[in-house]
């Protein structure tokens, strides 16, 4: 059997339609290895990573400071559990988030491994927090229509995305869900313990963009109705909206903040929920209040050791100073591609976070087109018919041309 046989037969991949996958003419692509903005197959060939490996990835891959924390921290130990101690890493780790914020707002740092787990701590938190001071009759959550906040059980009960999750809506608990912040003056707080939101732009709902200001009268009807605000940056954190936050955008800290995905760089799981310490200290001096809740691989000091040297890396290659000029050379090839194709119906974009949308009248070619973008040298990923264009930070201005004309060409033969 060859790797994609085996592939086939063993494996069953997330968001997948496996008859699909399985079919007799569909070759999965083996990716092999990555270097800078650039993976490899196992056939040799190259592809600009246009999705960062699914919003991961940062600085591209195979960085050799990347490397070299992981591989440093591996000759000491891979992994020592958070339960009962603590690691190096962990620690310092920690205190360069704590410090990326103004006054250290955010001062308490709790880890588990992907989102959907910084989304689900922080879910509980809150829940447990408002039981604390009792007033436990404040226990639902505000979320917002198409939103996404990962896939366990408590984070798929505030997501807004019929498609994943309609099918356990019976089994989920009930979220009372906003289309735009002026619904929320029909919203009766008294039982709301957090409002939960992707800050800035809503990415698995198809790259949507929220007003300006937005945060701010969350924020404010937050502080006004005993409500806490928790934002998920899980997608939009790390730089991708040209701060290191998007929530800086408005100058607006949460109460509680998700972050995951790009945290490593994107070479490792790892994932974080930020608390203030007035929350923090509701929890102490009674076994009855300990938060009670972990993972295997909460702490891990891989992970840890690669976030620390990401961060390391933005000083160092002084990655925000550069991202304005991406940012507009990502703007404008935008707005050229869109008068140049005529098949786009709208292009969105939020830093270096882009979605190029094609008419509806072709029904849906998204998976298509970035199909066919694949031998123009470009890997992505669609939503519906909207074409994810999401790369790592690091990506240059000729990397951008050529990823946006693989678009082009790619839409060209999938309409034609
Ligand atoms: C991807 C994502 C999640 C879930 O993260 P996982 O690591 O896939 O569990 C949660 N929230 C947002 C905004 C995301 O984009």
């Amino acid at each position: 059997m060859t790797l994609s046989d085996k592939d086939k037969a063993y494996i069953w991949h997330p968001f997948t339609e496996m008859s699909d996958w399985c079919a007799d003419h569909h070759d999965p692509l083996v990716i092999e290895r990555g270097e800078g903005v650039y993976v490899y197959d196992k056939s040799g060939e190259k592809y600009i990573d246009g999705n960062s490996s699914i919003w991961t990835n940062l600085h591209g891959h195979n960085d050799l400071r990347l490397n070299q924390a992981i591989i440093g921290q591996l000759s000491k130990i891979a992994h020592a559990s958070f339960l009962g101690t603590t690691n190096e890493p962990a620690i310092l780790l920690a205190e360069m988030l704590v410090n990326m914020f103004p006054d250290k707002i955010l001062q308490r740092v709790f880890y588990s491994d992907d989102g959907s787990t910084a989304v689900e701590c922080a879910m509980k938190i809150a829940i447990q927090y408002f039981q604390i001071i009792g007033q436990s009759e404040k226990k639902r959550f505000v979320a917002f229509d198409n939103a996404y906040h990962g896939d366990t059980f408590g984070a798929s009960s505030i997501g807004g995305i019929e498609t994943f999750f309609s099918r356990f809506k019976d089994l989920s608990f009930p979220t009372v869900r906003l289309n735009s912040v002026d619904d929320l003056k029909s919203v009766d707080a008294k039982e709301i313990a957090a409002i939960v939101i992707e800050p800035k732009v809503q990415g698995a709902a198809g790259i949507r963009l929220w007003p300006d200001g937005m945060l701010q009268e969350l924020r404010r009807w937050c502080d006004l109705n005993n409500v806490l605000l928790i934002l998920d940056e899980v997608m939009t954190g790390f730089g991708r909206t040209g701060k290191m936050f998007a929530c800086e955008h408005e100058g607006v800290t949460p109460d509680l903040m998700c972050l995951a995905k790009g945290l490593s760089g994107g070479y490792l799981p790892l994932a974080v929920t930020m608390t203030k310490e007035s929350i923090f200290k509701t929890f102490l001096g009674s076994k009855n209040n300990t938060f009670y809740y972990g993972h295997s691989y909460s702490g891990n000091p891989l992970g840890c050791a690669a976030a620390l040297a990401s961060l390391q890396i933005f000083e160092e290659d002084r990655v925000l100073d550069k991202m304005a000029k991406k940012i507009e050379c990502l703007k404008i090839s935008l707005n050229s591609l869109k008068l140049k194709n005529h098949n786009i119906s709208d292009v969105r974009q939020y830093g270096l976070i882009s979605g190029i949308e094609i008419s509806q009248e072709f029904g849906n070619i998204g998976s298509d087109v970035c199909y066919a973008a694949r031998s123009y040298g470009l890997l992505t990923r669609s939503i519906g018919n909207t074409i994810v264009f999401m790369p790592p930070l690091s990506i240059e201005k000729q990397q951008i041309y050529d990823s946006l004309d693989a678009i082009d060409k790619a839409i060209n033969v999938i309409v034609s």
